[in-house]
């Protein structure tokens, strides 16, 4: 396995980043009248694959790209799944997830939810963790999950490889939305699925085939420029997310502060929607924006888009680069008349 020079695997030195082309070509000649190694670039393309290669490195199997995570998502629910079938979905997990499932509930897919901190229902037929959840920070139990006789996927977008290796916790496929930490800078919108089994993945290889879901080549190649320094803005946003999380314990205004212990995600309470509505649009250094993972930092209210799902109150912080002081220091002053 070829290591960084940080010794993690997944991200070459510059000099191999730098010399990676990126081949925009959407088909390529025969060779002696037989189809290549590449043909047609909504099957693949050599960006990809070697995106794939550095991907699958960091997460221990056989990576394949979307054309967004949500992307990822819907492929492997209808690729793996048939009419009749019941999804296991841990509760708090990314809204959107649960938002695809109703979407395909009209396609015969039924979705229960479940506390992924037990074991998951019986009978379902693919059980879904998330590692941590968005925006409520749990974590699944790993062990109860392997031992279900279901195929078992986790989002990992939160956490990263580096915090969380799904299928080396049992897990059949671990998710990325990798626009968030793995690309890193909002500016390439992709998503991976990582399969433990060659058969998930050749299945998933000839859905992705067929129906188009594939990112560009410029976007791959924007996932491994992110690749290359992943490991330290994650070790820098957990830092500075975990001086955040101690800060906001001991502020007045804050109730309940989620964080798992390790990456750049947290949530926070305040009192009520129009205290979060006053606090997300009265921060200077921090965005209100949505979305998470890139290297500047972001705060929103979630109920906006969840509704009663979420406390009316919780305001989701995705912690970026900045200085961990001065990000503080503009907190305290959003949260000053709360
Ligand atoms: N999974 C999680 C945990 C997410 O946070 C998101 C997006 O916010 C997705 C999946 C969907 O990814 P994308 O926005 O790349 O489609």
């Amino acid at each position: 396995m070829r290591r960084s020079l940080t010794g993690r695997p997944g991200a070459d030195s510059f000099a191999a980043l730098a010399s990676t082309p990126i081949d925009r070509s959407t088909a390529w000649p025969f060779e002696d009248g037989e189809p290549g190694a590449f043909t047609y670039s909504r099957y693949s393309g050599p960006t990809l694959v070697e995106a794939e290669r550095k991907l699958g490195e960091l997460d221990g199997g056989e990576a394949l790209l979307f054309a967004s995570g949500s992307a990822a998502v819907t492929s492997l629910l209808v690729a793996l799944l048939s009419p009749g079938d019941t999804v296991a979905l841990a509760e708090g997990a990314y809204y959107g997830t649960g938002v695809v499932l109703d979407e395909l509930a009209r396609w015969g897919i039924e979705k229960v939810e479940f506390d992924q901190a037990g074991p998951p229902p019986d009978g379902a037929d693919l059980v879904w963790l998330e590692a941590p959840s968005n925006p409520f920070l749990t974590m699944p139990n790993f062990e109860a999950a392997a031992a279900h006789p279901a195929r078992v996927v986790c989002d990992a977008t939160a956490a990263t490889p580096l915090h969380v290796r799904p299928l080396e916790r049992g897990c059949d496929i671990a998710l990325h939305s990798a626009t968030k930490y793995l690309a890193g800078h909002d500016d390439a919108l992709i998503g991976a699925l990582v399969c433990a089994r060659p058969e998930d993945a050749a299945r998933l290889l000839e859905f992705r085939s067929r129906t188009g879901p594939v990112p560009a080549a410029d976007t791959a190649w924007l996932l491994m420029r992110g690749l290359h320094t992943l490991e330290l803005r994650v070790a820098r946003q957990t830092a500075t997310a975990t001086t955040l999380v101690e800060r906001l314990g001991r502020h007045g205004a804050v109730g309940v502060v989620r964080y798992p212990g390790f990456g750049g995600l947290l949530s926070f309470d305040v009192a009520d929607a129009d205290s979060a509505r006053r606090v997300e649009t009265s921060t200077r250094l921090i965005d209100n924006m949505t979305s998470l993972g890139g290297v500047t930092s972001r705060i929103e209210a979630r109920a906006r888009w969840e509704g009663e799902r979420v406390p009316p109150g919780l305001l989701r912080l995705s912690v970026g680069l900045e200085d961990a002081d001065a990000l503080w220091a503009d907190l305290e002053q959003a949260l000053a008349n709360e």
